[in-house]
């Protein structure tokens, strides 16, 4: 695993979008794997500008997000559907048919589930996987839990994830669980980039940086992968 510790939040915001942009200019089919929160959201403005500059070209890219709430309706301001469409979708040429985001309405979330993992397989699973990290360590809604399922599945949502998160549903109370990607989803990306800022996700990073593996700390499956850089900033390193 590689560290690098940077400044702050637009520091890391910089570094994380070179990856990405590198990424996609090596290779023009690349599978996106993204995520979705306050952390992405500066890496999603640097790439919007270097579309905006003639760098980069979506074209031909495809993107698979982490996960979805349940139950939740593509259009809600608060899904991550609707997230991805207002932070990046809609400021790029990405095909709206080679994006894929966990359907949040439907009606059978279990076989949603099947149906968007045998969609990753048949990607191929992500080129590159950006993730972020939850205060109390998951990853895409991988919560701290006794075991951890390896495929999509349909999950409750941890109370401190609840907590977290709740913040945004400001007019009614929050989905309680959450269609995500599973550990091994998530570990067959090729390429795994995490980025962390604020002082809030330094216990994570430092559980990580222990080297531990621990279904209690979902971040720590990250040390089970041969390619993950890690970038955080000096509060999220140092706490
Ligand atoms: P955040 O969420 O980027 O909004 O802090 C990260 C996460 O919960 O994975």
């Amino acid at each position: 695993m590689k560290i690098q510790v940077l400044n702050d939040y637009s520091e890391i915001s910089r570094a994380g979008a070179e990856i990405i942009a590198e990424t996609v200019k090596k290779n023009p089919r690349a599978v996106l794997g993204l995520a979705t929160g306050a952390t992405p959201e500066g890496v999603y403005d640097v790439l919007a500008e270097k579309y905006d500059a003639g760098e980069l070209d979506f074209s031909e890219v495809t993107t698979v997000n982490l996960d979805e709430y349940s139950p939740i309706e593509p259009s809600d301001e608060q899904s991550y559907r609707y997230f991805m469409e207002k932070h990046l979708f809609s400021r790029v040429n990405i095909r709206p048919e080679n994006t894929n985001v966990p359907i949040g309405n439907t009606a059978d979330p279990t076989a949603e589930a099947k149906r968007y993992e045998a969609k990753l397989a048949s990607l191929g699973y992500a080129d590159l996987q950006l993730l972020g990290v939850g205060q109390n360590g998951h990853i895409g809604f991988n919560e701290p839990a006794a075991a951890l399922c390896a495929e999509t599945h349909l999950t409750p949502l941890s109370e401190s994830t609840l907590a977290a998160n709740s913040i945004y549903f400001t007019d009614r109370p929050m989905p309680t669980e959450a269609l995500t990607m599973g550990m091994a989803s998530i570990l067959r990306a090729k390429k795994i980039l995490l980025l962390a800022s604020g002082k809030s996700k330094h216990a994570a990073i430092a559980r990580l940086l222990a080297g531990e593996i621990s279904t209690e700390c979902p971040i720590t499956f990250l040390l089970l992968h041969p390619d993950c850089t890690v970038i955080c900033d000096r509060a999220a390193y140092e706490g």
